[in-house]
């Protein structure tokens, strides 16, 4: 069995107090690794670590240097990718397939990207009304920032953090998941391996209420990035009051899929499964709601059970799984409990709605794909994230009647719009109140591209130059050209 520990630094080691706890293999429920688990000392350690290699090693470095190692990263991953997905799958229960092709390349080429930005952070030349003095700005790391992440996709989330932290000459305390740490502690070796100063990076895995707690309130962190749901995030602004440190939150959605009569009916049909379904619908950006206009209703709802009972739940290390486990009992249990808050509250079940039976399914958390049809906006299931396999499906009469549902909703994180009207297209992305819209799309991500969060969805912004200006504080710089004596005594 695998051990897998905290890296405080520059050295993995057990936690000060000795402690482990198990990893569950959702798939099977079987145990597959220990995992140390630490404490605030730990915490304390790390955050001092970490101040020291910004004051030293780290934060001596070039622009260029810090580009040769994030890269060189990059590289190692890609060379180990086969190991990391491997690892992601069994501890995720994300199918093989989709940690092979999304969790790790991408991870990769976002790391990559941030190789390619550390000298990106650039200020500006303000002119001022005194011709006899220059105004400039500087933008500059904060020295040791917090990253904490949650276990939907977590060494693409760690690296999410790791990348911009790293890229603008920061270092950083990262917390994955604890139930999905494995990743995120085994990267460490190859951050060290492509030169990475120790103390730059550290790993502390544990608990969000003390491990979490303590990277917020330590003294030397000035920045925290969290990703994950709004009621951990509405406690972490609450902690940031001890020493107004800035956070920047990125936090769950419901987020709407709209589907008008003109769309192209494949196109929006497979928008609507693949906006809501990819990772088990454990995705803070799924496509939740799809709003249906009332012509092709009836139609949509067909086809998209059509689908959907269609895709492949099942062992996610096979090959042809294309719906793996859910990723621990605990969500095992919310997504089930909503299905029956569903049925309860009167929506229609059109598919899915149980658990697959079977012995390849012993011991697993699995949820089969499920469509609630006939859904009203004031329902839990349309208002509440559920985090798993499951979509509900709501009518509208009209344009106007889709803007109104898709914006009830107090998250703000994405929305899609199925259409083949150029007008419409124009007035829709204007009128959706979220951070990211998807025309015709869905689930796409990029380096380049900036993820805010609006509303209840967070607020700050991940990835794109903006999501990397996170990672800088401003510094503004007044000089006098003048040479003459200031001031009126
Ligand atoms: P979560 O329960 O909020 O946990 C997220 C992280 O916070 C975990 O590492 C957790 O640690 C830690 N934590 C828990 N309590 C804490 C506390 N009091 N102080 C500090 N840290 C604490 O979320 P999750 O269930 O892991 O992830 C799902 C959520 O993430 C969904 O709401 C989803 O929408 C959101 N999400 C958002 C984005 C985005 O970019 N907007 C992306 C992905 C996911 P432990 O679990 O180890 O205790
Ligand atoms: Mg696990």
């Amino acid at each position: 069995m695998r051990e897998f520990k905290l890296f405080i630094d520059g050295q993995y080691c057990d936690a000060a107090s000795g402690e482990t706890y198990n990893s569950i293999h959702p798939g099977n429920g079987e145990v597959i690794a220990t995992i140390a688990k630490a404490g605030p000392d730990d915490v304390a350690r790390a955050c001092t670590a970490a101040q020291a290699a910004f004051d030293g090693g780290w934060g001596a470095m070039t622009s260029a240097e810090r580009s040769t190692i994030l890269a060189r990263a990059a590289e190692l991953l890609l060379e180990r990718a086969e190991e990391f997905a491997q690892l992601e799958m069994a501890d995720v229960g994300k199918p093989i397939n989709e940690a092979r092709n999304i969790d790790i390349p991408v991870a990769a080429s976002y790391l990559q990207w941030y190789s390619e930005v550390t000298d990106a952070a650039a200020g500006q030349t303000i002119p001022v009304p005194d011709p006899g003095q220059v105004d400039f700005t500087l933008y500059e790391p904060y020295g040791v920032v917090g990253g904490i992440a949650p276990w939907n996709f977590p060494l693409f989330l760690g690296i999410l953090k790791i990348g911009p932290a790293l890229a603008t000459g920061n270092c950083i305390v990262l917390k994955p998941a604890s139930i999905t740490a494995m990743t995120t502690s085994a990267v460490c070796e190859l951050f060290a391996e492509a030169g990475l100063p120790a103390g730059a990076l550290n790993v502390v895995i544990g608990p969000g209420s003390t491990v979490g707690e303590a990277i917020v309130t330590d003294p030397h962190v000035r920045m925290v990035s969290f990703t994950g749901s709004t009621a951990v995030g509405r406690r972490i602004i609450e902690l940031s009051q001890h020493n107004i440190t800035n956070v920047s939150m990125e936090l769950g959605g419901k987020s709407p899929n709209i589907i008008f009569a003109d769309a192209d009916f494949d196109q929006a049909v497979a928008g609507a499964v693949f906006g809501v379904l990819l990772n088990n619908g454990q995705n803070c950006i799924a496509g939740t709601r799809v709003l249906v206009e009332k012509p092709i209703y009836d139609d949509v709802v067909a086809a998209v059970a059509d689908k959907m009972a269609s895709l492949k739940v099942g062992n996610p290390a096979d090959e042809s799984t294309q719906l793996g486990a859910i990723v621990s009992q605990q969500q095992f249990d919310t997504v089930t409990g909503y299905i029956e808050i569903g049925k309860s509250e009167g929506a229609r079940l059109v598919c899915g709605g149980s658990v697959p039976g079977g012995p390849e399914f012993a011991g697993g958390f699995y949820v089969q794909p499920t469509l609630f049809a006939d859904v009203t906006n004031e329902m839990r299931v349309a208002r509440e994230e559920i985090f798993g396999p499951v979509l509900v499906a709501i009518p509208f009469e009209d344009e106007a009647d889709a803007i109104r549902i898709a914006n009830d909703t107090d998250y703000g994180l994405g929305s899609g719009v199925f259409t083949t009207n150029a007008d419409r297209i124009q007035r829709m992305v204007r009128a959706l109140k979220s951070g990211t819209v998807y025309v015709n799309c869905y689930n796409a991500v990029y380096p380049q591209s900036p993820f805010p969060g609006w509303r209840q969805s967070g607020n700050g912004v991940e990835r794109g130059m903006a999501g990397l200006f996170t990672y800088v504080r401003i510094k503004n710089v007044i000089q006098d050209l003048s040479g003459q004596p200031i001031g009126w005594f």
